[in-house]
């Protein structure tokens, strides 16, 4: 099958479940081939495929832990060899684990956060980079990262180590932003605040968002679609000169 060159192509990590799955579908409906990466749900992941290529987009699901160097470079290598072109990276892979207090998180599970929700980001702009920099004779791209308003709020009492993970991210961000601006690349970075999703069970909370909603000024939680459309807002041309900007996506708070 000869390679379509011409249809835009975006990578979603963490594209299976919750706000990256939401994310993979909204860009196929508004004409992108899709790749998203996923850590061990490979069922949710085709399924996400198969609703964009049910649509008549191309879509690929490459499982790859975000923070491991290696399988980071075969995502990548797997998009050059499936697509042949890359316009947009979400930053979207992210993690928390069990709410607690700092004094009971151990320095595995500190290490662990930092590596998928801190330094994979990093690893995947990098990958990026040399694909999109005009430097390297690239035509330019996007970049957005999902942040937290916990880089904000700090999570106290919850995920300190989550929240600083993503203070990291936003300080990465802002940096490369500058460094790349002139490369025809954009950098971007989203604070989703409380959102109904899966990851809430994966600190100990499924109902976490119900508990918090009154907290919100606009007294309800926030759908993983309403990111979404605001990650591809950040990345359309319609947004041709943002760059190194965040917005918030958490109904006031
Ligand atoms: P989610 O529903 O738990 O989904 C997480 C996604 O990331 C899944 O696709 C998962 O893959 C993937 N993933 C997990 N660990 C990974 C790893 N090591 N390598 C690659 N992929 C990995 O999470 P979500 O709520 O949609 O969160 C998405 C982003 O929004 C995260 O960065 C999160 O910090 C941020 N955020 C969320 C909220 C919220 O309230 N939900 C609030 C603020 C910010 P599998 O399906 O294979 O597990």
């Amino acid at each position: 099958m000869a390679m379509d060159t011409e249809t835009p192509v975006i990578l979603i990590t963490g594209g299976s479940r919750g706000v990256g799955a939401a994310t993979a579908r909204l860009a196929a409906a508004k004409g992108y081939d899709v790749a998203i990466s996923y850590a061990s749900n490979e069922h949710a992941a085709l399924a996400v495929v198969d609703d964009i290529t049910g649509t008549g987009r191309r879509a690929i699901a490459v499982r790859a832990d975000n923070g491991d160097p290696d399988q980071v470079a075969a995502l990548f290598a797997e998009i050059d060899r499936r697509f042949g072109r890359l316009d947009v990276l979400v930053n979207n892979a992210g993690i928390i684990a069990r709410q607690s207090r700092l004094e009971d998180v151990d320095f595995q599970r500190m290490q662990r956060i930092f590596a998928v929700n801190a330094i994979g980001p990093m690893l995947c702009a990098q990958q990026a980079t040399r694909r999109m920099s005009s430097r390297y004779g690239g035509n330019g791209g996007v970049v957005i990262n999902v942040s937290s308003a916990s880089a904000r709020l700090g999570s106290p009492n919850e995920y300190v180590d989550y929240a600083a993970s993503k203070g990291a991210l936003e300080t990465f961000s802002t940096g490369f932003a500058k460094e790349v601006a002139r490369d025809g690349i954009r950098v971007a970075c989203v604070r989703p605040g409380h959102i109904y999703t899966e990851m809430h069970a994966s600190g100990g909370e499924p109902g976490r968002v119900d508990r918090v909603k009154d907290t919100i000024p606009m007294g309800r939680g926030g759908q993983p679609e309403e990111v979404a459309a605001a990650i591809l807002w950040l990345a359309s041309k319609e947004a041709s000169f943002i760059t190194n900007t965040f917005l918030d996506v958490t109904g006031g708070k």
